[in-house]
């Protein structure tokens, strides 16, 4: 009987606690279906905990605007070939999102130093072990919550290679552009996007000094080729604080930032969460 009525009691502070979860605002990312973008979509759920929405098996990034509205928060890969993408709560589909094809821009250029395009094979151990790290690093989904995902600009300077542009180097094509590139001097300050915690500092082959910050729910930034990094790993950081200074550290041509959004272990289009007129 007593457990009876301590699960009773955990229960209903468990539905309080989504009750009295802050309101957010989330109109930006605006909705932009198409690969590399992102599904915000209003929902309504007229109960007092939270929905149990799934997408692609999937649990999205769920942003509470109201007492009872949501708004369901998705990434849409580069590779994603579906035409539609369904949203489910409680295992039955409850949206169709239709994805439109977008066409990013293609880049050709050549690189006449080759090690710069293949890597020496005594880094190749190296790079294995970086990737494994940023691999599992992505995964990560805490429970920190933001109040808004409007995101700044992290360095001041020039956009040089949006993100998505289709690359090919020495007419080999490569994987598409996974950030939005910041071309700026060395030494440039550059801040957090978005409050966040410091979760991967390090130096790496391709990335250079590079700083990963998890936003909370699956939504990391990061940023690579720093000359300096300011901040250390488990640091909480506010938005707009300087965490380093632009350089030109690992495989690069010159001093930017190369800055990325990841949702849920996908990268997306970071400045879909600027404000649009940036
Ligand atoms: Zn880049």
């Amino acid at each position: 009987m007593k457990n009876k009525a301590l699960i009773f009691l955990l229960t209903l502070l468990i539905s309080c606690a989504s009750l009295f979860q802050p309101l957010q605002n989330c109109e930006i990312p605006a909705h932009s279906p198409f690969p590399g973008g992102i599904i915000n979509v209003d929902f309504t759920y007229e109960e007092i905990t939270k929905p149990n929405i799934s997408v692609q098996g999937k649990v999205p990034f769920l942003c509470k605007v109201g007492s009872y509205q949501w708004k369901i928060i998705y990434p849409i890969s580069l590779e994603e070939k579906n035409s539609k993408i369904q949203i489910k709560l409680d295992n039955k589909v409850i949206q169709e999102i239709t994805i439109v094809p977008k066409n990013y821009r293609v880049s050709k250029i050549e690189i006449a130093n080759l090690e710069m395009v293949t890597p020496p094979k005594k880094s190749l151990e190296r790079i294995v072990n970086e990737s494994k790290i940023l691999k599992e690093t992505v995964k990560t989904v805490s429970q920190m919550t933001q109040s808004s995902l409007k995101m700044e600009l992290p360095t001041l300077g020039i956009i040089s290679s949006e993100f998505g542009v289709k690359r090919f180097i020495n007419g080999k094509p490569r994987s598409p552009h996974s950030g939005t590139d910041i071309a700026a001097p060395t030494g440039t300050d550059v801040r957090a996007a978005l409050n966040g915690k410091v979760m991967l500092i390090g130096n790496f082959y391709y990335a250079g000094n590079v700083i990963y910050i998890d936003h909370g729910q699956g939504l990391l930034t990061s940023y690579s080729h720093l000359e300096k990094i300011k901040v250390t790993k488990g640091q909480k950081v506010l938005q707009n604080q300087i965490i380093g200074s632009v350089g030109k550290t690992g495989r690069v041509t010159g001093p930017h930032l190369h800055w990325q959004t990841i949702l849920l272990g996908t990268n997306i289009d970071p400045t879909l969460f600027l404000n649009s007129d940036t």
